[in-house]
């Protein structure tokens, strides 16, 4: 069985320079973990996968789509850098809601950059400031989604950024580093990179050469059902299915859809069950081949709002 079957599947393509050799040794080898905060739906998933030219966090056009840190290992000669994608930090409604800030803190904790993701489209809002309040004084901000903007306003943006930034605490301004870019096109993307190996401190390489996540197969597995759910407009469910791999005999897998209520089941199953099955098909073929995809979806009474259901989950 091929167990890393189901990761290279990415769309993208790599930075051009994520791989580039430097010099001929006498630059150290530089390791480190960078987390990738920001508000739900500003693209951390989107620039996560770019930099590493594969997918292994699922991107959503709905918010809150990533509910546990993802950690993706760059991997270059020069340097390994460990990229923790974070829950979108958002004003909790559901006990779900608290874990997933309380999880956004705590791997925001001991890395060595924060890097903050604002949304260049949508302007810079309150919940952006609160986060930029909170960065600490090293800290860099990536503004994104700037393929298409004019560029005059992606300057007035970053003109409001610093502005916040810099009066949130004196000096503080003074070490941070700005970047505007393009998760989706990529444009901008390898300048951060470059960045974030030059703030590396110099050690050894935290997991193997060849490791690109840390995510168990069966998570990732559950991860791609729940990307293909949210696709196929549940603009009501999307904080309602969970899925989690029950049963991985390969080339079988069995996946549970939990919703929270008796109504929801429907509009997971579609009519004649035609949701599932092209959910299924799509997961399929992000797998290595012959995989064979169960899907099943079961009523779990308001999970979110409940403490042994999450932790049944892993949440
Ligand atoms: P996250 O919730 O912060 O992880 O955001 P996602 O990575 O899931 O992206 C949210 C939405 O923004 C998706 O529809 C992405 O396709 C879109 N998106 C992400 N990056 C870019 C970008 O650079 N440009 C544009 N135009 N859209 C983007």
């Amino acid at each position: 069985m091929d167990q890393n079957g189901g990761r290279a599947v990415s769309g993208t393509a790599p930075p051009e320079d994520s791989g580039r050799e430097h010099g001929d040794g006498d630059e150290p080898f530089r390791s480190g973990f960078v987390a990738i905060i920001g508000r739900p739906n500003v693209g951390k998933s989107t620039l996560i996968n770019r930099m590493l030219g594969q997918k292994v966090s699922i991107v959503s056009d709905k918010p809150n789509t990533t509910r546990t840190p993802i950690r993706g290992v760059l991997q270059r000669r020069d340097a390994q850098l460990v990229l923790v994608d974070t829950p979108g930090l958002h004003k909790p409604r559901t006990l779900l809601g608290e874990r997933l800030n309380a999880a956004a803190t705590s791997a925001s904790e001991g890395v060595d950059v924060v890097c903050l993701v604002i949304d260049a489209r949508a302007g810079l809002g309150r919940g952006d400031r609160r986060l930029l309040a909170e960065l600490p004084a090293d800290g860099v901000v990536v503004l994104n989604k700037v393929d298409g903007i004019d560029p005059a306003k992606v300057l007035t943006q970053l003109g409001a950024v610093a502005a916040t930034f810099g009066s949130t605490g004196g000096e503080r301004g003074d070490a941070h580093e700005y970047f505007a870019l393009s998760a989706s096109t990529g444009q901008g993307v390898g300048e951060l990179v470059e960045h974030l190996v030059g703030r590396m401190p110099p050690g050894p390489a935290f997991f193997p050469v060849d490791q690109v996540t840390d995510t168990p197969e069966a998570f990732w597995v559950a991860e791609l059902v729940r990307e293909q759910l949210l696709a196929r407009t549940y603009e009501e469910l999307p904080h309602s299915i969970a899925t989690r791999v029950t049963e991985w005999e390969w080339p079988r897998i069995r996946c549970e859809i939990l919703v929270e209520r008796e109504s929801q089941k429907g509009i997971v199953i579609g009519k004649g069950g035609e949701n599932l099955k092209a959910a299924g098909t799509a997961v399929r073929g992000q797998l290595a081949p012959g995989a064979f995809i169960e899907l099943h979806v079961r009523v779990s009474k308001d999970w979110q709002r409940r403490a042994r259901a999450l932790d049944d989950l892993g949440l």
